[in-house]
């Protein structure tokens, strides 16, 4: 599976503004945009963007934000166009609705790229079935959890420990004392800490 394999701070450094893509360590005085003051860059530092400049920004973020690549991303793009109401809010609702983000909302995964690794190596069950394609949708009641045999990994051990002090969103519930996460009801885009415009994206793919 092709995937994005260089350094993520630097998606973050392109897009001007910190995305969180590693986890707590981009709360830490580690973070290079932290550290500089300033995002780095070329195109941001130097130059005012056009609109369309703007726009491929914002879907760039999005699509840095939920580890998508391009191809995939349009083809979620297609999809919430043909989806009833607003499309850049059907697009967000999409990529909230992923395995692998709802595994990284629930506080399985410290990001979205570690809660991709989670299910792609097999450790995550879908309604009590091993999946492990992050791209999978979920739809409310499924139940999230972990294979049994993951339960004995050092991970797990830790993360029952770590997993009192994170909360989970409205649309979430989960049960701390053996990991099982549920979607009570689908996201909206209300839910969702947005740090890119649908609206721009929408018209970025509209010319
Ligand atoms: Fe972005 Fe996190 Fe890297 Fe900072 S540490 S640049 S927020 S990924």
């Amino acid at each position: 599976m092709a995937r994005y394999t260089a350094s993520v701070c630097r998606l973050c450094r392109r897009s001007g503004e910190k995305l969180g893509l590693k986890g707590s360590r981009c709360l830490t005085a580690k973070c290079p945009i932290d550290k500089r003051g300033k995002p780095q860059g070329r195109q941001l530092g130097r130059r005012r963007l056009s609109d369309r400049g703007l726009q491929l920004r914002e879907k760039q973020k999005a699509r840095y934000t939920y580890g998508i690549l391009e191809r995939q991303f349009r083809r979620f793009f297609a999809q919430a166009e043909r989806q009833s109401g607003i499309t850049g809010d059907n697009l967000l609702v999409l990529m909230e609705k992923r395995l692998d983000n709802v595994v990284y909302r629930l506080g399985f995964a410290d990001s979205r790229s570690q809660a991709r690794q989670l299910v792609q190596h097999g450790h995550i069950m879908l309604n009590d079935h091993k999946t492990d394609i992050p791209s999978c949708l979920v739809k409310e009641g499924d139940t999230i959890s972990w294979k049994q045999s993951s339960t004995k990994t050092e991970y797990y051990k830790q993360l029952i420990q770590d997993i009192e002090a994170k909360s989970v969103l409205s649309w979430l519930s989960l049960d701390r004392q053996n990991l099982v996460g549920q979607v009570l009801s689908l996201p909206t885009p209300e839910d969702i800490d947005a740090k890119f415009e649908g609206k721009s994206i929408v018209e970025y793919y509209s010319r």
